[in-house]
């Protein structure tokens, strides 16, 4: 029989949010137990420098920076697992946790910290060039900075590509716009903002073949008009992809308020609190809308405050 294991506080996902709320917990001696999921590190490990991190003069690179928080969670003795969560009770007062190998926790205080994925078209190429850190992007405010005075492309025609390609607007000499169909998802107001910008050239009806480049660096993009079914080459050096997150938040479905998109919802607004006492929520797993290291960070540090409070009112 498989040996239950009760802890004060679990901390599933290893991203800036999760390893904030491992500093935080640990130094509150909550024992903190974390489990890092599929891709420790999270999103962070899939960029290259990271410049607006404050802390950072010089800047640091993604995967050098989430070594740096694992360490700082280590040195307070946080319990770091490789691993990840498959499954989940939160209907009675114990917060019940399996892992993918069957481990059962019980644990006090629950932080989720799991995150969210960027959608990528999918193409070979395009993750060709993301995995060698060579001109694709799912972040314009991560890496718009490293294009500036260039010409870039970006794909997509929700609110979050028309403010992508806005900011792009500004740092490149020219943003192109691929929207898929004839019309934009995204709220008139921002739609007519792209619009009205002069350096953004907008494609409709228009798809990505292929990301161009040397095998290093991205050099264009080959695009097909399906209205005319027209193939064209447009060059450029960024490539960024504003289709979409999703929030790594299914395994919670069952007992964790989500909105409509799979995001969790805040039963209290101003806190890390979820509908179910004793779980909190911290990252992107819970924001769509601002999505930076920095404001991962800070909302895993309410988390641990919150779940220390918590244990506290409990008696712990
Ligand atoms: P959305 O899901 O709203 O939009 C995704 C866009 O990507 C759609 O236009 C979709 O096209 C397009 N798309 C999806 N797959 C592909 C593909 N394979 N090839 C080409 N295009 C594709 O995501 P967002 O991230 O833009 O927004 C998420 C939520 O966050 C929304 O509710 C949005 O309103 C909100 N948000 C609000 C902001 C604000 O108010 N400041 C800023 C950012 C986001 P199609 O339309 O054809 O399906």
């Amino acid at each position: 029989m498989t040996q239950i294991e009760h802890i004060p506080c679990l901390i599933i996902g290893s991203g800036p949010a999760g390893y904030t709320a491992a500093i935080y917990a640990a130094r509150a001696d909550m024992k903190p137990v974390m489990y890092q999921g599929m891709q420790p590190g999270g999103q962070l490990t899939t960029t290259n420098e990271v410049e607006n991190f404050p802390g950072y003069p010089d800047g640091v690179t993604g995967p050098e920076m989430m070594m740096q928080l694992e360490a700082q969670a280590k040195r307070f003795e946080t319990d770091i697992r490789s691993g990840f969560i498959t499954k989940v009770d939160f209907s009675e007062g114990v917060h019940k946790c399996w892992t993918e190998d069957g481990h059962e926790i019980h644990a006090d205080t629950v932080i989720i910290s799991t995150g969210a994925s960027a959608k990528y078209l999918g193409l070979e190429s395009e993750q060709h060039y993301l995995k060698l850190g060579g001109g694709v992007s799912a972040c314009a405010v991560c890496d718009g900075f490293f294009y500036r005075n260039q010409e870039v492309v970006i794909v997509g025609a929700g609110d979050s590509a028309c403010e992508e390609a806005h900011y792009l607007s500004k740092l490149c000499t020219k943003v192109t716009m691929l929207v898929r169909r004839d019309e934009f998802r995204a709220s008139k107001i921002m739609a007519e903002r792209v619009k009205n910008t002069a350096n953004i050239d907008i494609h409709f009806n228009t798809e990505t073949l292929e990301v161009l480049g040397d095998g290093q660096l991205v050099t264009g993009v080959r695009v097909i008009n399906r209205s005319t079914n027209e193939e064209s080459e447009i060059p450029c050096t960024g490539f960024f992809v504003a289709i979409g997150h999703q929030p790594n938040t299914a395994v919670f479905k069952d007992f964790i308020e989500l909105d409509e998109t799979g995001y969790i919802k805040y039963a209290q607004p101003g806190t890390s609190k979820t509908n179910v006492a004793g779980v909190f929520v911290a990252g992107d797993a819970a924001d769509k809308t601002y999505r930076q290291a920095i404001t991962a960070a800070g909302t895993g540090c309410m988390a641990a405050l919150d779940a220390e409070r918590y244990l506290a009112a409990k008696g712990h």
